[in-house]
């Protein structure tokens, strides 16, 4: 009876710690992560579609004539902009941020038609009218302000450094020298990796899910790019891969739009101030992101322009 007891208390001594242990660890413990949506999971909020939006924005109109939205999105990216490849299900940070826009601007989740459009094309994409907005780590800078608009930022990221799980002489961007480091073409990580101060032999590829596949399969050292995409892939390898954690740059995520569209931009910034102000931005990221390893922060202030 006293030994059942110690057993019991054991358990439920494991489980405790289990909890405790669940969710955030990621990268840093050998346990999976849950997955959004899944059993178990932070809910994510529903979203009230708003009726008789009327808005001078020309692609507003153009969508509304044909009855959907076009919405570009990664598509690679766990907690952030993932496709299930069997389901055809997005999922993920950027995902519900695009959706939760698309209600306050009328539109159901049965209206959107999602593109997936990796960082090497989104800015011809957004110019040539492919899509209405892109929503998919998209740092907002002045080079890309030149061809397109931003609403935002809605969070800010890094550059951080993903590695094989052994790996122990990539400690940091100072560390990378002669390594073998992958990033994707058209991104802000691979510019700045490409710095000769660096001293990397850089890998450029179109997705960053080839990146990790070539980290696994030790054809490069290192993967290159935003902290929170990084985590999300460790969250998903925890047992073979790893996140350094001392970001180098600054991402601020914005909502690529028609460079000219202000009443479209000025729509999203009000449609992101209002779901931070009332809390469902803060769900929605404990219900995607907040899955993987990253830490949960206050999104920055809106730059309207
Ligand atoms: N945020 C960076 C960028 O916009 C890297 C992530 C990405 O490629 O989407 O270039």
């Amino acid at each position: 009876m006293k030994l059942r007891k110690t057993a019991a208390v054991a358990v439920a001594v494991l489980a405790l710690t289990a909890t405790a242990c669940g969710g955030k660890e990621g990268s840093a413990g050998d346990k999976k992560a849950q997955k959004p949506g899944e059993s178990g999971a932070p809910q994510l909020p529903t979203y009230t579609v708003a009726k008789d939006v009327a808005l001078d924005s020309p692609t507003f109109k153009e969508a509304k004539k044909r009855g959907k939205l076009v919405i570009g999105s990664k598509a690679d990216q766990p907690y952030l902009g993932f496709e299930d490849q069997s389901t055809k299900k997005r999922s993920g940070f950027d995902v519900e941020i695009a959706k939760m826009i698309a209600a306050d601007l009328g539109f159901t989740a049965d209206q959107i038609e999602w593109k997936t459009v990796d960082s090497g094309v989104r800015e011809t994409a957004i110019s040539k009218g492919q899509v209405d907005y892109y929503v998919g780590t998209y740092t907002i800078n002045d080079k890309r302000k030149k061809q397109v608009g931003f609403a935002g930022p809605y969070y800010l990221a890094g550059a951080d450094l993903l590695v094989r799980k052994d790996e122990t002489a990539i400690t940091g961007k100072d560390a990378v020298k002669g390594k073998k480091v992958c990033s994707i073409k058209g991104s802000t990580p691979l510019e700045e990796i490409s710095k000769p101060e660096y001293g990397a032999k850089t890998t450029e590829l179109a997705k960053y899910s080839d990146c990790v596949q070539q980290l696994l399969t030790k054809q490069v050292d290192a993967v290159t790019t935003d902290d929170a995409i990084l985590k999300g892939y460790a969250a998903d390898n925890p047992t073979k891969l790893k996140v350094i954690g001392s970001p180098f740059t600054k991402e601020p995520y914005g909502i690529g739009m028609d460079k000219d569209d202000k009443a479209l931009r000025d729509a999203i910034n009000d449609s992101l101030d209002k779901h931070i102000k009332d809390g469902t931005y803060k769900k929605i990221y404990d219900a995607t992101l907040g899955l993987s390893a990253s830490e949960y922060k206050a999104p920055p202030a809106l730059e309207r322009y």
